[in-house]
């Protein structure tokens, strides 16, 4: 579904200078000597009905930024407004309710689910937890939601081991479903999928977005299903936003010479781009001490004395366009 994103439309979820940062402990007192600073000062909206990917390389604070918002680690700093409601001002109970509004389905579905429950009892548990239906009908919804993800009633009498891992994942989505939510965090989602299957769940995500006016925020070091799903997307570097833009903008105009280089590498069917590959030196540095002026300095084949000093700001290039780079 291609949502047209417009700056007149109000922002279900509102994310404004999230900081993240975790504490080094060391020494024989434990004290905290240096902070990890995973997440450093992202601001973005998502609009309803909208998928706004968070792509970057393993480390960047793109999971990080997905379990901030959820709250399962408190943020260090910034503001996260859920349809208003300012989520860092909850309490413990308030948050618990505030959770049926805001899903999230995880990498691996062999992990999320409890081995030793059936797939029917697990369902039931999450009805049980969102308290939206009397018991009653439990059962009814149960096989409702097996049927929404694409899977049979009769199945759910069976335990995790029984079923594939994309049958396992399609269960991870129905428990998300179960408490009717507006915004699913879809963290690496399909990367412990086979590429085939891969392809199924994401159709799947895409169909049950439509006929529930989902909101997604699916975050993926992958650009070919980052391709596929979004409307949006939004690429990250060493905890900071370095370019977010509408995905055909992002695609077919890349601006930041990060995001340059990660679409250099997808290779395109049909056309071999001799040549045109940017390799990208070296690993992303240490959050624990991030690089001077641009984080990306010390990676980038555009870079400058400038860039070493002075940090570039997100600025806005257009409609629905911000990239933060000096010579942008
Ligand atoms: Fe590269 Fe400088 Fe732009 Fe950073 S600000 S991305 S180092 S050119």
């Amino acid at each position: 579904m291609s949502v047209k994103v417009g700056r007149e439309r109000q922002p279900l979820l509102e994310v404004k200078n999230l900081k993240q940062y975790f504490p080094m402990k060391g020494g024989i007192l434990g004290r905290t000597l240096n902070y990890v600073r995973a997440v450093d000062g992202v601001s973005f909206d998502v609009y309803e009905g909208e998928t706004l990917s968070i792509v970057g390389e393993s480390g960047c604070g793109k999971s990080t930024t997905g379990r901030a918002i959820l709250r399962l680690d408190e943020p260090t700093d910034g503001e996260i407004r859920f349809q208003g409601v300012d989520l860092a001002g909850l309490n413990h109970a308030e948050m618990r309710k505030m959770r049926k509004h805001l899903q999230v389905v995880f990498q691996d579905p062999y992990a999320s689910l409890n081995p030793r429950q059936t797939v029917g009892r697990m369902l039931e548990e999450a009805l049980g937890i969102a308290a939206v239906l009397p018991k009653a009908k439990w059962r009814e919804r149960v096989i409702e939601l097996l049927e929404n993800v694409g899977l049979r009633a009769d199945q759910a009498g069976r335990y995790p081991h029984e079923f594939s891992g994309g049958q396992r994942q399609r269960i991870g989505i129905a428990r998300a479903l179960a408490v009717e939510p507006k915004l699913v965090i879809c963290d690496e989602a399909v990367s412990a999928l086979d590429v085939s299957v891969q392809a199924q769940v994401l159709n799947l995500l895409k169909s049950l977005q439509q006929r529930f006016g989902l909101t997604y925020l699916f975050i993926s070091h992958d650009l070919g299903v980052v391709n596929h799903i979004s409307d949006r997307v939004m690429v990250m570097y060493l905890g900071k936003i370095v370019e977010i833009a509408e995905k055909s903008t992002l695609f077919e105009n890349p601006c930041h010479p990060y995001t340059r280089a990660l679409l250099s590498a997808i290779p395109v069917p049909g056309q071999e781009k001799e040549g045109e590959r940017i390799i990208l030196q070296g690993d992303v540095p240490s959050p624990l001490q991030p690089p001077s002026g641009c984080r990306f300095h010390t990676r980038c084949f555009m870079a400058t004395e400038r860039c070493k000093i002075a940090e570039p700001e997100l600025r806005p290039m257009g409609e629905e366009h911000s990239v933060a780079c000096h010579l942008v």
